[in-house]
């Protein structure tokens, strides 16, 4: 009996079943190892900012500021997966002031540089955009042309962790 593959629920069948194959030939991780075989360097929050901002600085200047960058082990790959992005409401003196704070989860801490990329090119984006709309996916290809193949990739590596562990 096969487990439902949650992370690639939103994938057309031929996708989630090419995964499922691999899956139960235990060849994702191959797949993976081949693919992106090695863990970038932005190991704490100082390198997160910089990382963070040089991406937000190339494309999108123009932007709401940014509070705060952060990992968060508190988001758990389960219930967000994609990250979080939070509009936070400050009373500063008399004036509600809202601010924008990118928080990473900790798991990408210790991954190919291709997936934490691809999710701060997600988080990004949402400064423009607030849903998951055509725009969003637009402005997301216009900081990385793959994007859409490294969230499939990133998707399947959060299935194979979720069954098998670590594999950096
Ligand atoms: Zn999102």
């Amino acid at each position: 009996m096969s487990i439902p593959l949650k992370y690639l629920s939103t994938y057309s069948p031929t996708v989630q079943n090419q995964v499922q194959q691999m899956l139960d030939k235990n060849t994702l991780e191959k797949y993976l190892l081949h693919k992106y075989p090695n863990v970038h360097d932005v190991t704490n929050d100082k390198r997160l900012r910089c990382y963070v901002m040089d991406i937000k600085n190339q494309y999108l200047k123009k932007s709401s500021p940014l509070s705060q960058i952060k990992f968060d082990d508190k988001i758990h790959i389960i219930n967000n997966a994609l990250g979080l992005h939070t509009y936070v409401s400050r009373v500063q003196g008399n004036k509600l002031k809202s601010k924008n704070e990118i928080r990473i989860g900790s798991l990408f801490k210790k991954a190919p540089e291709a997936f934490l990329s691809m999710i701060t090119v997600h988080e990004l984006a949402h400064l423009k955009e607030k849903d998951h709309n055509k725009a969003f996916y637009k402005l997301c290809q216009y900081m990385m042309s793959d994007y859409h193949q490294v969230e499939l990739d990133l998707r399947i590596y959060l299935t194979q962790i979720e069954q098998f562990g670590d594999i950096y």
